[in-house]
């Protein structure tokens, strides 16, 4: 199903809280269906959260290491992941690029070790507010994505969800419009043909994120090749979270 909407909590919430958000989910996902729904989470409350998490809701993890198991203090393997019932993980996201050294070279291998251990990849691409006013916008996604996404095999391809996220979007309340974010899915998802077929490329899920909230998502989810979002600040509150979810054409009631 290409139509999703994932929530990235980032560093925010409590235990407590973290499973009240939990709780505030279900019974909205026991009605609503038709759109595949995530959350990623922080790592102390993955294992938790992925066995509390109610029905309809998968939960991601906001890292993962490249690394297997072995002498790497304070990293976690995909395989970890898989056995804590953690669904994947983001990767890529652009303020891991920028403050933890997450480079295209590092990216890459933690999508190889997701998809190695059989998890959900959601591959996090997107051009800084400099990149885009110097013209630079598609270049920069299409090298993000050749080196993490459209060097794979075809046969890995089902596992894997972009999202493209324009830097100066996340966080500051200014979202792209919907012809700018449309523009850039169309983008991409003729590189993800041009790499792979027209049917991989159909596929696969292509998620906005940028401050996407409840007043703007149904117009950004309208747009063709939109099916969906990555969402920071208006996933921590479920009833945000819900508001921005019932933005979407696909969803079932
Ligand atoms: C994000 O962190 O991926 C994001 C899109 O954040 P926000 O919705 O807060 O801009």
């Amino acid at each position: 199903m290409r139509n999703l909407v994932a929530g990235n909590w980032k560093s925010n919430k409590l235990m407590g809280e973290a499973l009240e958000w939990m709780n505030g989910m279900g019974p909205w996902l026991a009605q609503n269906h038709g759109v595949r729904v995530m959350a990623a989470v922080p790592a102390p409350y993955l294992a938790v959260c992925a066995e509390k998490a109610p029905e309809g809701l998968e939960v991601l993890a906001q890292n993962v290491s490249a690394e297997g198991f072995g002498a790497h203090t304070g990293e976690f393997t995909a395989e970890m992941l898989k056995s804590c019932g953690v669904a994947g993980a983001l990767v890529g996201h652009s303020e891991r690029r920028a403050r933890f050294s997450d480079t295209d070279a590092a990216v890459a291998a933690k999508v190889d070790a997701l998809l190695d251990a059989g998890l959900v990849v959601v591959f996090c691409c997107g051009e800084t507010l400099q990149e885009r006013e110097s013209g630079r916008a598609e270049d920069v996604v299409l090298q993000q994505l050749q080196s993490g996404v459209l060097r794979l095999g075809a046969e890995r391809m089902d596992r894997v969800v972009v999202a493209y996220e324009p830097v100066w979007a996340i966080g500051t309340g200014k979202t792209a419009t919907s012809g700018q974010a449309q523009e850039m899915h169309a983008c991409i998802r003729k590189w993800l043909d041009e790499a792979f077929g027209a049917e991989v490329a159909q596929r696969v899920p292509l998620l906005y994120g940028g401050s996407c909230k409840a007043s703007n998502a149904a117009e950004l989810f309208s747009q063709t090749d939109i099916d969906g979002g990555l969402i920071g600040g208006a996933s921590l509150d479920p009833h945000d979270f819900q508001g921005v979810l019932e933005g979407h054409p696909g969803l079932n009631r």
